[in-house]
């Protein structure tokens, strides 16, 4: 069953817009037969997108820290609640539980996750795809920012190679759907150092 790595807000942010895309996108990858892997929290897009995945009959895996268990509102419903000692750990179980990543709207924990799995596939630790869903252009400051390091030379040009920019979930559904399994030798792995 492939499996799909969610990186999003644990607000919900003020447009409708977000917590649309995140109800979508939830019900959408439940729709597929897939996984949702994500931090494990009940409130945000994050709760919204795992609660959106098991209604619609999804299996969703919540990977959370203790110390975050209440006031991240873990949601005890999900198919499968990973508790772990840090933040580390969650994002190394994350990592090697998902074929694919995906960022929807959200702050700074959204960004930090993202842009690790995107240092780590440009240092080759793996080849899993890495997606941002630019709901209502949330991501175009992020998407110029990444340009002009590109000009300032501090990014390869090869490296905006590194993920791709969906605006809607279909189109993300349907580029999720291309991507090769992890299982694949396409996608095969080095194992991941994240220490
Ligand atoms: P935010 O986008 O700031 O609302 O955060 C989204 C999620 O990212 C929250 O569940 C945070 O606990 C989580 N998060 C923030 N920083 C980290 C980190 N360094 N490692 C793993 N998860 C994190």
């Amino acid at each position: 069953m492939r499996s799909i790595c969610l990186y999003c807000g644990s607000s919900p942010g003020v447009s409708p817009a977000f917590t649309q895309a995140a109800a979508d996108f939830g019900a959408a990858v439940a729709a597929r037969g897939w996984r949702l892997v994500y931090g494990g929290g009940g409130g945000g897009l994050m709760g919204v997108a795992a609660r959106a995945a098991l209604a619609a009959g999804g299996e969703v895996v919540g990977i959370i820290p203790r110390a975050l268990l209440e006031q991240e509102h873990g949601l005890r419903e999900v198919s499968e609640l990973i508790v772990t000692e840090s933040l580390r750990e969650r994002k190394g179980i994350m990592f090697e539980r998902s074929d694919s990543f995906v960022a929807l709207p959200g702050g700074f924990g959204t960004l930090e996750e993202v842009v690790e799995t995107l240092t780590l596939r440009q240092l080759r630790y793996h080849k899993k795809p890495v997606y941002f869903l630019n709901t209502d252009g949330f991501y175009d400051p992020l998407l110029a920012f990444f340009t002009h390091a590109v000009a300032a030379g501090f990014v390869h040009p090869a490296q905006l190679g590194l993920f791709t920019v969906t605006a809607d979930v279909p189109g993300l559904m349907a580029l999720l759907a291309q991507a090769p399994d992890a299982t694949s030798p396409a996608g095969a792995l080095k194992p991941p150092a994240l220490g």
